[in-house]
């Protein structure tokens, strides 16, 4: 017992190291170009024209994006659920699969082909493809929206929302700096200036700001109008556990915004709050990325399902009789965590998290004025693979679909050792000698072997499913490309450039 708890301990610690999945980023200074070769890269036009349904337009949009949840995640979480209910589990379905459109959505970013969070969340909130590692800024202009650039970065769906009346909110189970929830508010060269002693020589000398600091500052319309996740400590000084330099406390900040700008650090805060008030509310439950689904001390942190329950009522309620309403995005952050460190059962079960939440958010909002989207920014290098027989345990060995009458036990492979469904094709664990047994594949620490040895686990770079449910959802169909999301879902809004 006292093994287990501890050996869970050090891999919730590993997993933390290992959640920095950022590429590599150069941190010179880089002068701003754009080379003909990004130009093309770049179609200014969507490969499908947008399909207009006059008279049937959404009030509300709903985003959610599941980190690095790919089309093997998904058919493997829908085991997982179904088994975890005692079913067979190929035949369940997720929340999200009973939704009538979906589309395949191409990923790459302009000069990778295989993404990263911070391209794919541009794309998704600029409708333009960006590089890797930055964050809603184009080639051209990386310095834009700090003080000494004279550039200007490229709308937000966050600022059209805003500037038509509407509220915004956003919440993760990462930091609400990370890549994700950072790329619905703020612009960066790097992703990783999620504070101020992470801008180096060269943010600070173009006089760029933190996503901290920009997530306060946010002033587009009335700024944003719920903020919920993990991250606490990027926004407080040293002197109050928290990690800036700067001596600044950001959740002060927000508090003084405005009579109505609350700010909660835990459980027993977000307890006290009633949703229907309609306050400006900052959550930050945690110092870095919030638990995984399994790890999560419900006395301490809200879970995905309630943060996202409790953002749509408040969203509600602050645009109650307003024409115009909200842009939701919700983040199943640490999907892609676990996937980094080859360890599938918190993938998966941070899937099913989501599952429960985009079911939540459906059974609070109606088709006739909300479009709810469910994607992943990018996929990992996640297989389901080798023959198991139907209903066997998605974590365990692969057993054959003959195996119930031989009873020969588990499928070897050409070195005579069983081997799991679910693996990767790079990863910490590269396989050996050693043979697995059943107890210590299923168990929610093992972390699956990888045929390539590398420190992290890598994203994958095959095309991600976009579901859609709601006014406008007819957009979603055929293969697109991530930035026409932002097209959808304005077009979904009425606010496109021609009604603009
Ligand atoms: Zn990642």
């Amino acid at each position: 017992m006292t093994m287990s708890v501890k050996s869970s301990l050090i891999l919730a610690a590993s997993l933390l190291a290992l959640s920095a999945c950022q590429p590599a980023v150069q941190s010179k200074a880089s002068p701003e170009v754009k080379t003909q070769k990004q130009t093309q890269a770049t179609p200014l036009q969507p490969t499908a024209p947008l399909r207009i349904e006059p008279g049937k337009k959404a009030k509300n949009v709903i985003l959610f994006i599941g980190d690095g949840m790919g089309v093997s995640t998904i058919t493997a979480a829908r085991i997982f659920d179904g088994q975890s209910k005692g079913m067979s589990g190929e035949d369940n379905k997720l929340s999200f699969e009973r939704f009538p459109e979906i589309a395949m959505v191409r990923t790459y970013n302009l000069d990778a082909q295989v993404p990263d969070s911070a391209g794919t969340a541009s794309a998704i909130n600029t409708g333009k493809r960006t590089q890797i590692g930055k964050i809603n800024v184009q080639p051209d202009s990386l310095y834009a929206g700090c003080a000494k650039s004279t550039a200007t970065p490229p709308p937000l769906f966050a600022d059209i929302v805003e500037q038509s009346g509407g509220a915004v909110g956003v919440v993760s189970t990462a930091r609400l700096t990370h890549a994700t929830p950072a790329a619905v508010y703020g612009h960066a060269k790097s992703r990783g200036w999620e504070r101020d002693s992470k801008l180096g020589r060269d943010g600070t000398e173009h006089g760029c700001l933190d996503f901290a600091r920009q997530l306060v500052a946010y002033d587009k319309g009335d700024g944003l109008d719920v903020a919920l996740g993990g991250g606490r400590a990027n926004f407080l000084p040293k002197d109050k556990d928290g990690k800036r330099k700067d001596g600044m406390d950001l959740t002060q900040a927000w508090r003084e915004k405005g009579a109505e700008h609350v700010y909660v650090a835990d459980e027993a805060g977000f307890k006290s709050l009633k949703p229907e008030q309609g306050l400006k509310v900052l959550g930050l439950f945690s110092p870095s990325h919030m638990s995984y689904a399994v790890d999560r001390d419900s006395a301490q942190q809200p879970s995905l399902t309630e943060m996202t329950e409790f953002a749509i009522r408040n969203l509600q309620a602050q645009t109650k009789g307003k024409d115009q309403g909200y842009y939701l995005m919700v983040e199943a952050g640490r999907i892609d965590h676990a996937h980094h460190a080859t360890n599938a059962y918190r993938a998966l079960s941070d899937t099913q998290e989501l599952s429960r939440a985009v079911a939540a958010a459906d059974a609070l909002t109606s088709d006739e004025d909300t479009l709810i989207l469910v994607t992943a920014d990018h996929s990992h290098v996640f297989t389901m693979a080798g023959y198991p027989k139907i209903g066997n345990p998605i974590m365990g060995l692969v057993h054959p679909p003959s195996d119930d009458e031989s009873g020969h036990g588990p499928s070897l492979d050409s070195d005579g050792l069983p081997y799991t469904t679910l693996g990767y094709q790079n990863g910490p664990n590269v396989r050996g000698k050693t043979p697995l047994s059943e107890e210590q594949v299923e168990d929610k620490d093992y972390r699956q072997q990888a045929a390539v040895r590398r420190p992290s686990e890598t994203h994958g770079g095959e095309d991600v499913i976009l579901f859609a449910k709601g006014p406008g959802s007819r957009n979603v169909h055929g293969v697109i490309d991530q930035y026409q999301i932002f097209d959808i879902m304005r077009e979904a809004l009425g606010l496109n450039e021609k009604k603009k």
